[in-house]
């Protein structure tokens, strides 16, 4: 077996560094966290120049206009993404990372034509209508109904949590097709766009005042029922192809802003100085750095498996659960040795000085909801217990 890079890989990892060093700088900073149509515009035009230079759905197939790139080059591609610092996939998550993946694995041929060439571009953006106020850990007793009437699907009820809804294009919608049968048999996954009548959007202001999630009233929706991937009532084995792909592969792009966070940290501790000494001279703290560094290292090598498990199969491993459980706690204890590193300077959202007090704050916070999203830490460590070690199921709650 020969490990190292082909004279391709190598010319395909040179080009596309040269031009991310172009195209990066000249992307501009992103704008404010509070200026919704600005962020879409951002990112929807960085996808579009990723687009134009043959760099985007890095892993679809050329038919729906990705590049269908070999494991080897996909790899390179997050690499170097990621020491180019290159602008975050943004408001593209959902139909980038796991909308779209699951239409390329579930969909039909019509529904793969009209989105994903689209989503690939830039041009349509998603969100993800999953969550319910009674059903969140527990997905699978999700309430919004769907009652077929002809070639349409009616469907009422209440979704929360729905980041991006108020700039998106489409919804990956989860609804209940047969209230008879057991929760699980009972569901179906629906493409719903996001202009039809009857659907209200709500802001819902968090702890981090920046907006990103919406509640999302639904009365009286009417949805083709060419709309639906998969069959009607099978809803529950799609979704767990969505839930695998944004556990499994998903978080690639957030391990690249992760790594950059570190680098950011280190800068900081340059500048830190107490009695005489930057903060950078001790000991401990760059010990501290270097093996959450070493960490994020062995996460990439747990996603670097997720890729080929969907590069063979289509889909990733159940181990997903594993890298999603993993990086929240490498996030969160990043985060948190970068406030106990600004000490005061901690306590303010504004930058102080020289120092991203703002970005490290923002991080930390956002890093509490990393471990509920996607399926909380607790959920995932469930999984693993039962899936991949085998253990016996959580026993039932009374009366459930
Ligand atoms: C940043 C972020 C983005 C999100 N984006 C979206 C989105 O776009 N679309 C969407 O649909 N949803 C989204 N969500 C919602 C998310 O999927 C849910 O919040 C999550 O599934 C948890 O559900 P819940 O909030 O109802 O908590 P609950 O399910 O009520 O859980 C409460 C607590 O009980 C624990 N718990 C529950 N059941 C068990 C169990 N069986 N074993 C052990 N512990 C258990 C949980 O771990 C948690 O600590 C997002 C959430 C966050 C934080």
């Amino acid at each position: 077996m020969d490990l190292r890079y082909t004279p391709e890989e190598k010319k395909f990892r040179d080009e596309l560094a040269a031009w991310l060093a172009a195209e990066v700088p000249a992307h501009g900073k992103p704008p404010s966290v509070h200026d919704w149509p600005a962020r879409r515009a951002y990112d929807t035009s960085w996808q579009r120049k990723l687009f134009d230079a043959g760099y985007a759905g890095i892993n679809w197939p050329k038919e729906y206009g990705g590049r269908d790139a070999t494991l080897v080059e996909q790899l390179i591609y997050f690499e170097e993404i990621a020491k180019a610092n290159a602008p975050y996939v943004g408001v593209n998550f959902v139909g980038l990372l796991h909308g779209g993946p699951t239409v390329m694995a579930e969909g039909t041929e019509a529904q793969k034509q009209a989105h994903i060439p689209r989503i690939i571009r830039g041009d349509e953006v998603w969100c993800q209508g999953f969550s319910e106020p009674v059903a969140g850990s527990d997905l699978a007793g999700l309430q919004t109904r769907a009652v077929r009437d002809g070639d349409h699907y009616v469907v009422s009820g209440h979704k929360i949590w729905t980041s991006f809804a108020h700039v998106a294009d489409y919804c990956e919608l989860l609804v209940r097709t047969d209230p008879e049968a057991p929760k699980h048999r009972g569901i179906t996954w629906l493409i719903m766009p996001m202009d039809l009548p009857g659907i209200d959007i709500r802001p819902l202001p968090t702890l981090e005042g920046e907006g990103e999630f919406s509640e999302v009233f639904l009365e009286n929706v009417r949805i083709p029922v060419e709309n639906r991937v998969g069959e009607e009532n099978d809803g529950w084995r799609v979704t767990n192809v969505t839930l695998r792909f944004e556990r499994g592969t998903a978080f690639a792009s957030d391990m690249i802003q992760l790594q950059a966070y570190v680098r950011n940290m280190v800068r900081a501790a340059k500048k830190i100085t107490s009695h005489g000494a930057s903060a950078w001279e001790d000991k401990a703290l760059r010990r501290e750095i270097g093996h959450l560094y070493g960490e994020l290292e062995s996460l990439w090598a747990m996603v670097k498996l997720s890729v080929c498990e969907a590069k063979a199969t289509g889909v990733p491993g159940v181990g997903a659960s594993a890298v999603k459980l993993y990086y929240t706690d490498v996030y969160q204890r990043a985060t948190e040795l970068s406030i106990r590193l600004l000490g005061r300077a901690g306590l303010s959202r504004s930058d102080v000085g020289d120092l991203s007090s703002h970005l490290f704050w923002n991080r930390h916070f956002n890093a509490i909801s990393v471990s509920i999203a996607a399926g909380t830490s607790q959920i995932q460590k469930n999984i693993i217990g039962e899936r991949i070690l085998g253990l016996p199921k959580e026993p039932k709650a009374a009366g459930a």
